[in-house]
């Protein structure tokens, strides 16, 4: 997940088939981070949200077993080559008082980490770390086919 030299917005985009196609688009893009970058992951309840964060711990050497959704803890920890923080903002109020909740500023602060968050779209204009910040969407519920698009900030 390196920057452009040229410092452009890179943008992606795939389409799976599967909760596997999902995984593995994940599993690719979490072999690429190194620490200190945050996904935001945005898309409906069922989207595809969680099973996107299973594919990233698999690539960071987590048991994936182990990674099960934060709607209620709002922050899961996990420890491997890096560390995952994995929140979910689902059940918090728009903009800084989410941030406010999660001690995100404190989150960022661990360069070892990689932050990654269901429903990032309600942090709103929080700041976020430059070029290492990808915004992830992911559209399509139920038995469709979902369109997985990558976007740096
Ligand atoms: P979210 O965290 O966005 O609410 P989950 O990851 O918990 O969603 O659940 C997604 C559900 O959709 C799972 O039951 C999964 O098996 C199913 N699913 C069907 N097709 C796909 C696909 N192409 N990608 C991801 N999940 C899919
Ligand atoms: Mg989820």
């Amino acid at each position: 997940m390196s920057q452009a030299a040229n410092d452009q917005t890179t943008d992606a985009g795939w389409i799976t088939h599967s909760p596997e196609e999902t995984f593995a688009i994940a599993t690719q893009l979490g072999a690429r981070l190194r620490g200190g970058e945050v996904l935001l992951l945005d898309g409906e309840l069922g989207a595809g949200k969680t099973v996107f964060v299973k594919g990233l711990a698999a690539a960071l050497g987590f048991d994936v077993d182990e990674v099960t959704s934060p709607s209620f803890t709002l922050v899961n920890r996990y420890d491997a080559r890096l560390t995952l923080y994995h929140l979910d903002l689902y059940r918090l109020p728009d903009g800084a008082g989410a941030a406010h909740a999660v001690d995100l500023e404190e989150l960022l602060t661990d360069e070892r980490a990689v932050i990654v968050i269901e429903w990032g779209a309600r942090l709103g204009a929080y700041p976020l770390p430059a070029q290492k910040t990808w915004r992830i969407n992911l559209t399509g519920d139920g038995d469709d086919p979902r369109l997985i698009t990558l976007r740096n900030e």
